[in-house]
Order: C-alpha cells, then sequence, then structure tokens
C-alpha cells in the first residue's frame, strides 16, 4: 500500500497505523502524490484561523475522505494534531474494515504505563476519561489496563534505587517455529558453538558480576530466558547456574526463573539441575494443546509431551510455573482455543501468560498480504476475551501487559498470575523501571538512571557465531555499564 504524507511529520505513527489494519502489506511511504490499489491520503494544511487535517482512504473501489478543523490554539499542540490525524484515519480503516480494534488509535508496546502517566497527570477519572474517549481505547480493555496498572504497582513498590535485574540469553532452540521473530537458531543448524558459546557466556557473567559489585547493586531477580534454555543438556545447564550463584549475592534474589519453553526439551536430569542451582520459576508453554495446530506451526512436540513434563516438574516441586498461551495460531479456532484453555486452567499453573500472534517480517507464515486483519482479528479477539473471564472467574489476576507491532487485531499479551506468583522480572522489563544487566548474544543491558526515567542500552551482539567471534569487543561494551551510572550519578569522570 501506499501512504502519502502531505504537510506533516508523523509519518511513523501513522504508518503504524496503518499496520494495525494491513498488517501484512509493504508500506510505500512518500510525500508524492500518486496512486495505488490501497492508498492512504493524510494532509495538515495551514488556513488563516488555524490547520485542516485531511485523511483519505481508497481501497479498490472504496474510496472516502474526511477533514477537521483546529483553531489556532489547537494547532500549536503537534501532538493533538497527530491525534486528531489518526482518529480520522483510524474512522476511515474501520469503516472499510468493519471492525473497531479494541485498542484503539494505540501503537504503542506500554499502554498500562501510559494510562498511568496519564492518571499521574490528570487524576484516576479524567486519565481513564482521556483514555477512553480521546484515544478511543474500549471500556474492556481499559478496565484491564487499570486492573493490571494497580496490580504491576504493588511489584514496583518493591524497587530500591540499587536493585537490579541479571538477564542470560540462550539463543537455541530444538528447531524453529513457523511464527517465531527471535533471534533464535535451531539447533540443527548451531549445536557445534553451543559449548564454546557457554564458555564466553559464563566469563560474561563474571565479568558483569564485578562491574555490579563494583557498583554496590543489589541483585532482584534472575531471568534465563531466550529462546529455550532447556536446549542445554543437564551438565550444561549446572555449569551455568553454578557460574551465576557463584559470582552474584543470590540472598537478595526473589526470583530466579528459567524458560524451560519447549515440552520437548524437559528431562528428569534437566529439571533436577534446575532444582539444585536454585531455579524458583520455569515455564513450560504449550502455546496450544491442539496437536495439529502444533503441528502447523512447526513446534515439533505433542501435547502429551507438554502434559508430561508438567507432571514431572509437579514431581520434583516445582511450584512455581507459568504456562504460555498464543491466541490467533493458524489453524486454530476459538473452540480449539476454548478447549486449551480450559484444560490448562486445569492442571492450575501458578500463572498463565496469554500472548497473541505476532506476524514480524522475519516468521515464516504465509498471508494473504492483501487481507485486512479482521477475520483472524475477530477470532483472536473472542478468544482473548473468553481467557480473560475464565482467567479472572479461576483466580487469576493480570499483572503485566505489552503489545508488539503487526499483533493480530492489534491485541495484546498479558500475564496472569494466582496472587503472590506474579513475576517480578516481567514487571521491570516492562515497565522499564530497573536496570537489567543481560549476558549473551541478542541480550540488551538497559541501565536506568535511579533519579530520573532516563535509560541507556548497551547491546550484546545478535548471533551466536558474533558473539564468539567478537567476544572481547562484547567485555569492553560491558565496563560502559559503569561510566553510565557515574555520569547519571553525577560521578566526574
Ligand atoms: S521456542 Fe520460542 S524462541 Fe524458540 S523457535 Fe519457537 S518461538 Fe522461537
Amino acid at each position: 500500500m501506499t501512504l502519502i504524507i502531505d504537510g506533516h511529520s508523523f509519518h511513523y505513527e501513522i504508518e503504524n497505523l496503518c499496520r494495525i489494519f494491513f498488517p501484512y502489506q509493504q508500506i510505500k511511504v512518500t510525500t508524492e502524490l500518486c496512486e495505488d490499489n490501497i492508498l492512504a491520503y493524510t494532509g495538515v494544511k495551514t488556513q488563516p484561523e488555524g490547520l485542516l487535517i485531511t485523511a483519505r482512504l481508497k481501497v479498490d473501489s472504496y474510496q472516502k475522505e474526511i477533514s477537521c478543523f483546529l483553531n489556532q490554539q489547537e494547532s500549536a499542540d503537534i501532538k493533538e494534531q497527530k491525534r486528531r490525524m489518526e482518529i480520522l484515519l483510524f474512522e476511515l480503516f474501520t469503516d472499510y474494515c468493519g471492525f473497531t480494534p479494541k485498542w484503539g488509535i494505540l501503537t504503542g508496546v506500554r499502554p498500562v504505563k501510559l494510562l498511568r502517566s496519564l492518571i499521574a497527570r490528570m487524576g484516576e477519572e479524567q486519565g481513564m476519561d482521556y483514555f477512553k474517549t480521546q484515544l478511543l481505547v474500549s471500556n474492556e480493555k481499559a478496565d484491564l489496563s487499570f486492573i493490571t496498572m494497580h496490580n504491576e504497582e504493588k511489584i514496583l513498590s518493591t524497587l530500591t534505587p540499587d536493585s537490579f535485574s541479571l538477564y542470560i540469553s540462550i539463543p537455541f532452540c530444538p528447531s524453529r517455529c513457523s511464527y517465531c521473530s527471535f533471534v533464535s537458531s535451531s539447533v540443527e543448524k548451531t549445536i557445534n558453538l553451543i559449548p564454546k558459546y557457554l564458555e564466553l557466556l559464563c566469563k560474561e557473567i563474571q565479568h558483569t558480576a564485578k562491574v555490579a559489585a563494583g557498583l554496590n547493586l543489589r541483585l532482584q531477580s534472575v531471568y534465563i530466558g531466550g529462546g529455550t534454555p532447556t536446549t542445554l543438556s543437564a551438565e550444561q545447564l549446572r555449569i551455568l547456574l553454578d557460574t551465576i550463584s557463584g559470582c552474584f549475592n543470590l540472598s537478595s534474589c526473589c526470583e530466579f526463573t528459567v524458560e524451560a519453553g519447549r515440552p520437548d526439551t524437559i528431562t528428569s536430569e534437566k529439571l533436577i539441575a534446575l532444582k539444585r542451582g536454585g531455579v524458583t520459576r520455569i515455564s513450560i508453554n504449550p502455546q496450544t494443546l491442539n496437536d495439529s495446530v502444533l503441528k502447523t506451526i512447526g513446534r515439533r512436540h505433542t501435547t502429551a509431551q507438554t502434559l508430561s513434563a508438567y507432571a514431572m516438574a509437579r514431581e520434583y516441586d516445582f511450584d512455581n510455573i507459568n504456562m504460555d498461551l498464543i491466541v490467533g495460531l493458524p489453524g486454530d479456532t476459538v473452540e480449539s482455543f476454548i478447549s486449551t484453555l480450559n484444560r490448562v486452567i486445569a492442571l492450575s499453573p501458578e500463572s498463565i501468560t496469554v500472548h497473541t500472534l505476532s506476524l514480524k517480517r522475519s516468521a515464516r507464515i504465509f498471508q494473504d498480504e492483501n487481507e485486512p486483519f479482521s477475520k483472524d482479528a475477530k477470532a483472536a479477539d473472542q478468544m482473548l476475551d473468553y481467557a480473560d473471564d475464565q482467567l479472572l472467574q479461576n483466580g487469576y489476576v493480570p499483572y503485566y501487559l505489552y503489545r508488539q507491532s503487526r499483533m493480530v487485531g492489534n491485541l495484546e499479551n498479558t500475564g496472569w498470575a494466582k496472587p503472590g506468583f506474579e513475576s517480578p522480572y516481567n514487571v521491570f522489563i516492562m515497565d522499564e523501571t530497573q536496570t537489567i544487566l543481560a549476558c549473551g548474544a541478542g541480550a540488551a543491558s538497559k541501565i536506568k538512571d535511579p533519579n530520573s526515567d532516563c535509560i541507556e542500552r548497551i547491546f550484546d551482539f545478535k548471533y551466536p557465531y558474533e558473539y564468539i567471534n567478537r567476544f572481547e569487543e562484547m567485555i569492553i561494551r560491558k565496563d560502559q555499564v559503569k561510566a553510565i551510572y557515574d555520569k547519571f550519578c553525577g560521578v566526574p569522570k
């Protein structure tokens, strides 16, 4: 599709809005007037008394244009100009698609954080009102955001300026799922890299521990993710966990999570290694309990394997298990999702994270790029409605929520937990309120200023082979953590 930008600078936001409705389309953004089968025009024209904002949508034989006028006072506010433009275009898209996305014009990743800032600025009632009437968020999503915000706040109140979390990346998986958009390598291609990767990762962890100790930082949570960390053998997991406990003081650590995501990687030896290594929380991710959908998405495990991995984890006394599900998977239906959710709730894991499928460019699921999202979106929407309702009824509370670009129906991912089992790490990373020191390929450390909202990032190399070949550069980058803290705290160079 072509997006015409005429007389304004909101191309980034407007392009994101177009993506909500045509997630599979390549969008050509131009300032030239031109023609295309799918064409969105957005223009701002100066008039004697203010600004005229116009949006036009043409899709095959559909064609409509609407405008609004901003007086001089309104025109002076660039954010207001952008919001009004988004509202016009949103109206045209919903008219054409016959479907109203429940997050309205919001395209950002952190709606709960946005709501919190609105409430801080305007008060609870007006903040919620603005969220619903000016950003067009539905009552249902506004309420979900509000409850999540309150549950997050309990966890955020445990933060101290000297606390941090540690993230470790294991970017390997037994095979690649067709919808995956992470930097993760299937072990079929990269198994030879794992021993060297682990050796260097342990060195990076030890180096990071020295940096953290030099700054007197206090470790609050550890999260080993990926990828699928349990792709490592039991012995490799032991080496990794011993390295962490050998160089960090874990006495203040309230959560130690390992993603054991793919049930086909879980064995009794690995569970023993995790338990002995101090792991307090694991994630076993069915995504769906429908075997034919699992096959379609290339997960290469079965429902029976998920159930047996879960039972085994309980046998080894894991008392804090998360299970991830995805709505909007290809081949899944509302009925099949309902059955999955009911069965997962019956297992009674301590937390359940309900994701919405995100179709990033790198994912391999085929889509008709000319199709707007409405069909898949309606089904995903019904699935989420059912999930929210059932999870609440079964004693789970929403405690973190985020969105990604190109999510089916522009919906959301929500972490639900039984009270007391909310994962602090998930809240810290989503809210960007704590320093996260991250190690391993594809990981990004986020250094949070203890005195403001400012964050600086240090990126590890993206792919394991780069990480291995350029490891020394990575270690030098890690030393910037101290320099960044010194800058934040006003320490002279
Ligand atoms: S298990 Fe997760 S990280 Fe690994 S390939 Fe599948 S979606 Fe990607």
